[in-house]
């Protein structure tokens, strides 16, 4: 019979998980941030985790983060990693430090927007669909990509940070080390010419430790920390 695992555990497995991969990079663990995905699962949970000294979190709706991060104690922060719809710009921006869901021009546009009337600003990633799956969102290719980030350097109110993807839904570990790594190479072309942008977020429950070997500086993990979504 399997054990269902304490958080505490899940916690202590995934950080060892992600030292090893780490290592074998050769790269050092402390340069892998580690975000506890906690869309699907309630307040009491982001909770536990806070207790378990977790900071860093991560909701794909704004609506669903809203209800459960309101007034929280502590020093924490979340990121939507879902598509930004427009008329929820306003709200992304009071609500997350860091939209690493930036998919088109005309979203960073109205995230830019409703910063300039908050008088604020904040952080974005811009995301690559790598996986060419429909059901992802992202800009679609890599020119794309490219003129996103043309675009959003002008944007006074968004720091740009760095870069997103989700892998393919596959098996076959070459194929998502092959969209990390087009991601990575991307990242390295790119950044020389952009103070701050140092993040590359790739890697979930089921494929972060090739993230890390492929480079990531920061995984967003749910299941393996919480179990199976709509439990708790
Ligand atoms: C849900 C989600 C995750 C976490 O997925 P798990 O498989 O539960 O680790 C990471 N990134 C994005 C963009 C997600 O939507």
């Amino acid at each position: 019979m399997e054990m269902v695992k304490t958080l505490a555990e899940s916690l202590t497995d995934v950080r060892s998980r992600i030292d090893a991969a780490a290592r074998r990079a050769g790269r050092a663990p402390a340069d892998v941030r580690l975000m506890a995905v906690t869309k699907g699962f309630s307040r009491e949970v982001v909770l536990e985790a806070l207790a378990a000294g977790l900071s860093l979190f991560g909701e794909n709706r704004v609506q669903e983060a809203e209800g459960k991060f309101a007034g929280l104690p502590g020093a924490w922060e979340t990121h939507l990693i879902g598509h930004l719809q427009t008329n929820k710009a306003r709200a992304a921006a009071a609500l997350f430090a860091c939209v690493q869901s930036i998919d088109s021009t005309h979203t960073a546009m109205a995230l830019d927007g409703r910063c300039a009337e908050r008088g604020t600003s904040i952080d974005v990633l811009l995301e690559l669909n790598t996986s060419g799956e429909d059901s992802k969102s992202g800009f679609r290719s890599r020119d794309d990509l490219l003129a996103g980030l043309d675009a959003v350097r002008k944007l006074a109110r968004l720091r740009l940070k760095g870069l997103m993807t989700v892998g393919p839904l596959t098996d076959d570990s070459q194929k998502i080390r092959a969209s990390f790594s087009e991601l990575r190479s991307l990242f390295e072309e790119v950044r020389a010419g952009l103070p701050g942008f140092d993040t590359l977020s790739m890697g979930m429950s089921g494929d972060f430790e090739l993230a890390i070997e492929e480079g990531a500086t920061l995984v967003r993990l749910g299941t393996a920390l919480f179990g199976p979504r709509g439990t708790k």
